[in-house]
């Protein structure tokens, strides 16, 4: 009997305790107890009791009260919360709050009576999340260099200037998978690892798990391929093209939005060992749709940019000085200029500017040249189209002259070329001879060369970097602050 009681106490208190666990503070919400600062300024949070959390941006006051900026991310705004010395932690904690601190707070949202903005919290409970000690921590109220805040890139999205950077480079990404959609495109996922180099140029970087202390050899003295993960010498990609290529010729229209890498050793302000290229394929499709289609997703990205980031773009332009509203508007007003390479040479070699770096037909543009083309000679975008065959890829298309190709390139003020398109060569000898030209291996290409075997069509794509994007559309000068954790030679912290 008294086994019994006690069984049933036993399951008694069992079935108290999981009650008691459902209801209790461990599993309840933590986020849910927060508004964000973007509501509160969109009017989304009633006035009356709120509790925020962020860091601080800014801290002034004295003995009786402290004026808190609080930043959370959410957008480009603070909000001010006021702390009276009332506050039972207020000399022990409060006070000794600074810049990068992490709190939350729990107050009366109220309408601000100050200037500059709607409204302010009256903290009731400052809660101290995080110091940040003033002496060690790398971020100051006064400006920094963007040289300096790059060594301390683990901080760049606690700085107003950044934090607006890095939202605008989500909102961009967002209205480029969204042109895609509009336009009856599919989004495909291209290999990141791959045996082929793309463009047969090099500046590849290899990936491989074999023991480079000790790496295996064949009986010849070479590198025993067989031996590594994927038994063949493999690499990142530098362009999901060839494999978009076989996308398109099945799905018609289709684009990539990833990750591409080159081991480029320039070290330039415009060049990035990892950066993120959107290429979209379209099969029956020839050069001037693809331009046409370059010109309309940068349009497409410039219209809305200026519709919806102001305020983060208002944190970029307070910070650099430069405004680029002005030009992006007047790039959305008249087409983009067009014209031949063949042209293009001649333009410069008479504008009686001094150029550094050699020109001719047969040489290949130079930044300082495609920047004086479209900055100084056009002043507009500028499309630059039918290059010599030997500066361009293997699969370009080979025009009737013999010696140009099917290749345009989009070039921007400020930047230089953003967008590298082509008409693809879609003829299987002619590829087959250019590939030979070249020294490209045919067994090396196999798959992509069925492709003009069997069904093939006129199809056309282009390749344009993220990066270069945003910065002619924030005015950013060096790509290394368009990107959160920059990839440069010599680099790749984090
Ligand atoms: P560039 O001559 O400027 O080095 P590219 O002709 O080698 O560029 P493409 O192979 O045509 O470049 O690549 C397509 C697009 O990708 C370029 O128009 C550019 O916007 C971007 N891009 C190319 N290389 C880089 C890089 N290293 N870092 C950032 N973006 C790049
Ligand atoms: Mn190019």
């Amino acid at each position: 009997m008294s086994k019994l009681l006690n069984r049933i106490v036993l399951v008694s208190t069992i079935v108290t305790r999981v009650v008691a666990q459902n209801g209790a503070d461990s599993m309840k919400s933590l986020k849910d107890t927060f508004s964000t600062i973007a509501d509160i300024h969109a009017g989304k949070v009633s006035l009356g009791r709120v509790t925020v959390a962020g860091w601080l941006r800014t801290k002034r006051g004295s003995k009786k009260f402290s004026f808190l900026e609080l930043n959370d991310g959410t957008n480009s705004k603070t909000i001010q919360v006021v702390a009276d010395a009332v506050l039972p932690n207020y000399e022990s904690e409060i006070q000794k709050l600074t810049i990068g601190a992490a709190v939350c707070i729990e107050g009366e949202l109220v309408e601000s009576k100050g200037q500059g903005q709607k409204y302010e919290i009256v903290a009731k409970n400052v809660e101290v999340y995080g110091f940040a000690d003033p002496d060690t921590y790398p971020l100051q109220k006064k400006e920094m260099t963007y040289e300096y805040l790059r060594e301390q890139a683990h901080f760049r999205p606690r700085t107003a200037t950044f934090a607006a950077m890095f939202r605008i480079r989500s909102r961009v990404s967002k209205f480029i998978h969204d042109f895609f959609e509009e336009n009856g495109f599919y989004y495909a996922h291209t290999p990141i690892f791959t045996a082929s180099d793309c463009e047969g140029g090099g500046n590849v970087f290899q990936v491989t798990t074999l023991p480079l202390e000790k790496i295996p050899r064949t009986p010849e003295g070479k590198v025993n391929y067989s031996e590594d993960f994927f038994g063949t010498p493999s690499f990142l990609t530098v362009s999901g093209q060839l494999e978009g290529e076989l996308m398109a010729l099945g799905l018609g229209k289709i684009y990539t939005f990833g990750p591409t890498f080159r081991a480029e050793n320039s070290n330039t302000s415009r060049h990035l060992a990892e950066f993120w290229q959107i290429e979209p394929e379209m099969a029956f499709w020839n050069l001037t749709d693809t331009i046409q289609l370059g010109q309309d997703l940068v349009c497409y990205c410039v219209r809305r940019f200026l519709e919806e980031c102001n305020d983060d773009l208002d944190l970029v332009v307070a910070r650099n000085g430069v405004d680029p509203r002005p030009w992006l508007r007047m790039t959305l007003e008249k087409p983009f200029v067009r014209v031949s390479y063949t042209e293009a040479v001649k333009i410069l070699q008479e504008c009686g500017e001094k150029f550094e770096f050699p020109l001719g037909w047969g040489l290949d543009l130079q930044s300082e040249h495609e920047r004086y083309l479209c900055e100084k000679h056009f002043q507009s975008p500028t499309v630059v189209y039918d290059y010599p065959a030997d500066l361009k890829s293997f699969y370009m298309y080979m025009n009737e002259d013999g010696k140009t190709v099917h290749g345009a390139d989009i070039l921007v003020p400020g930047v230089g070329e953003i967008v590298g398109s082509s008409q693809r060569e879609h003829r299987y000898d002619v590829l087959i001879e250019r590939m030979h030209k070249k020294g490209l291996r045919e067994e090396d290409y196999s798959w992509y060369l069925a492709t003009r075997k069997f069904g093939t069509v006129p199809h056309a794509g282009f390749g344009l970097g993220l990066e270069r994007l945003l910065m002619w559309m924030t005015g950013m000068g060096n790509i290394r602050d368009v990107v959160p954790f920059p990839r440069t030679p010599k680099n790749c912290l984090y």
